[in-house]
C-alpha cells in the first residue's frame, strides 16, 4: 500500500504548483496501514481539516486506482515532536507560510507515553491572570505528583486550555521522574474501553491499566461520564484505589463541580479533597501573547498590529484564536503575500464581537431560521434533513461561540438532544470553518451580522 500511496503523492507533485506541494503534502509521513486504512502523520491537526478539504478525494481516488481496492480510508496522526525531522531537513516553505511545527526545545523525556500531545507542554501555555491558578495547580502537581493538589480538578469553557494543562503535567511529571506511569485518557474513551472490556471480559486488563499500571491518571472531559452510571461507578472505584495509593489524579471538566447535576454525589465530593481551579477566557493581554506565541512556534510572520487585532476580534476562545490566526496565515499562502492588517481584517469579517446587548439563544436561533429558511419547530425536531440538520448544526455552533454555553445547555435548547450531539456539531462547524468552507462562512458570517446589528 506505501508503494501506492508514494506513487499518488507523485502525481499529485506533477499537479501541482511546488509551493503548495511543499506547504501541504511533502510534510506527510508515512505511519503504515491497517487493513484498507492508511495511517497517515502529519504535523499538526490543521493539516488534516486542510488536507482533507482540498486534496483528499484526489489522493485517494490515485491510491483506489492504483492499488485496486476501492475502500481506502485515511486516519490522521499528529507526529509525535520528537519524530519531527531536524529543522535542517525540513522542507522550506515559503517565508509567509505556515511551516511544520519545530523541535521544541526541551529534552524529551527517556519514554513518552503515545496520548500525550507534545505540542502541550508548559513552555507552550502562556500565563494570565484568567488562567493562572490553574497553572501553578498544574505546575505543582507535576512537581509532586500524588502530594497536595491531589486530586487536581481544572474546569473552564471549551477550548480555554484545559487538555493542554492536562498533557503539561504529565510531561512536567516525567521531567523528573521520567520512569513515572502515565495515563491520559478522555472520559469518552475510558468509557469506551470499558464497555468493550465487560462485552470482552477483559475486565481485569482494563483494571490493570487504569489501577496498578498508572502513577498519575490524567482524565480529560470528565463530564462525559455525567450520564454513564456504570462508568462513573467504575470510574469512582479507579479513583479510590489510585488516590489511597498516593498516586496523583487530574481531571478535566467543562461545567464547574457545583453545576454537576447529573454526577453521581460521592464522586462529586471526592474532586472536592483536592483543589478546584477554574480557566476563564482570556483577557486581551493574554491573547495577543498567545496569538504572538503561536506564530512563532508555526513560523508565520505576524505584524504586531495584527496580533492585536486578531485579539481584539476573536475573543472568546484560545482554540478559536488559533483557528484565526490559521486563517490568515492560509490566506496569505494562497494570495504568496505577507500577513498585513488589511487582508486580516478581511479575512476575519464576521468574527467582530458583539457590540452591545445581550444575545439570547431564542435570538440565535431566530437568526439562523431566517437566514436558513428553515422552521423554528423543525431546528427543535429530529428531523435529519440536510438543510435543517445543517442549520441546527450552525445555530448550536453560534450557541456555543456567543454565549459559552456547555453542550447539555444546548441540547436541552433544541429539543433535548444529546450532548455528544450538540458536541460533534460544533466541532464539525469549527473544522469546516478552518477549511474555509465558504458555504458555512458565509452562513455563520450572516447569522453573526444579523445578531450583531440586533
Ligand atoms: P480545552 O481542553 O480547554 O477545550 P485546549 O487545551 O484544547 O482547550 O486548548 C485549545 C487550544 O488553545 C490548544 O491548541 C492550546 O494549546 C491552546 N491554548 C489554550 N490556552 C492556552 C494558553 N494559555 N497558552 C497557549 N496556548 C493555549
Ligand atoms: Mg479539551
Amino acid at each position: 500500500m506505501q508503494e501506492h500511496w508514494q506513487s499518488a503523492l507523485t502525481d499529485m507533485r506533477s499537479k501541482l504548483a511546488a509551493e503548495t506541494f511543499e506547504t501541504w503534502l511533502a510534510p506527510i509521513g508515512w505511519g503504515g496501514c491497517e487493513g484498507h486504512k492508511l495511517r497517515l502523520l502529519i504535523p499538526n491537526k490543521f493539516y488534516a481539516e486542510w488536507i482533507r478539504s482540498h486534496y483528499l478525494d484526489i489522493l485517494l481516488g490515485l491510491v483506489r486506482d492504483k492499488s485496486g481496492i476501492r475502500d481506502v480510508e485515511v486516519c490522521w496522526e499528529v507526529r509525535e515532536q520528537t519524530e519531527l525531522p531536524q529543522p535542517a531537513q525540513t522542507v522550506r516553505a515559503p517565508e509567509h507560510a505556515v511551516r511544520p511545527v519545530l523541535l521544541p526545545k526541551a529534552a524529551a523525556p527517556a519514554r513518552v507515553p503515545k496520548d500525550l500531545n507534545g505540542k502541550y507542554r508548559f513552555d507552550r501555555f502562556v500565563v494570565g491572570t484568567s488562567n493562572e491558578l490553574a497553572h501553578a495547580a498544574s505546575i505543582a502537581a507535576a512537581a509532586n505528583p500524588g502530594a497536595r493538589y491531589n486530586p487536581l480538578f481544572i474546569y473552564g469553557g471549551v477550548g480555554l486550555g484545559k487538555t493542554h494543562l492536562l498533557n503539561a503535567i504529565g510531561y512536567g511529571v516525567l521531567d523528573t521522574q521520567p520512569n513515572a506511569r502515565i495515563v491520559y485518557v478522555s472520559a469518552e474513551r475510558f468509557t469506551n474501553e470499558f464497555i468493550a472490556a465487560v462485552k470482552n471480559h477483559k475486565i481485569g486488563e482494563f483494571r490493570d491499566t487504569y489501577r496498578s499500571q498508572c502513577d498519575v491518571l490524567l482524565v480529560d472531559d470528565i463530564q462525559f461520564l455525567a450520564t454513564r452510571e456504570k462508568t462513573m461507578e467504575e470510574f469512582f472505584h479507579t479513583f479510590n484505589a489510585l488516590y489511597h495509593a498516593n498516586k496523583q489524579i487530574v481531571v478535566s471538566s467543562d461545567v464547574d463541580l457545583k453545576q454537576m447535576k447529573e454526577m453521581e454525589e460521592r464522586l462529586v465530593s471526592r474532586f472536592h479533597w483536592g483543589l478546584a481551579a477554574d480557566i476563564q477566557a482570556p483577557e486581551q493581554d493574554t491573547r495577543v501573547a498567545i496569538v504572538k506565541k503561536k506564530a512563532l512556534q508555526e513560523d508565520i510572520v505576524l505584524p504586531d498590529e495584527v496580533a492585536h487585532f486578531i485579539a481584539e476580534t476573536v475573543d472568546s476562545n484560545v482554540r478559536q484564536l488559533e483557528g484565526a490566526l490559521l486563517r490568515l496565515a492560509v490566506a496569505a499562502e494562497l494570495r504568496k503575500q505577507p500577513i498585513d492588517l488589511a487582508s486580516a481584517r478581511k479575512a476575519l469579517q464576521g468574527l467582530q464581537p458583539p457590540r452591545e446587548g445581550l444575545i439570547t439563544v431564542d435570538d440565535i436561533q431566530r437568526a439562523v431560521c431566517a437566514y436558513s429558511n428553515v422552521a423554528l419547530s423543525d431546528l427543535k425536531s429530529p428531523r435529519r434533513h440536510r438543510s435543517v440538520a445543517r442549520a441546527r448544526m450552525i445555530a448550536m455552533y453560534v450557541c456555543r461561540q456567543r454565549l459559552n454555553m456547555s453542550y447539555t445547555e444546548i441540547g436541552d435548547r433544541f429539543g433535548g438532544k444529546d450532548h455528544t450531539t450538540v458536541l460533534s456539531a460544533v466541532h464539525k462547524i469549527e473544522a469546516q470553518i478552518l477549511s474555509q468552507d465558504a458555504d458555512v462562512l458565509a452562513n455563520v458570517q450572516a447569522v453573526q451580522q444579523r445578531l450583531n446589528r440586533s
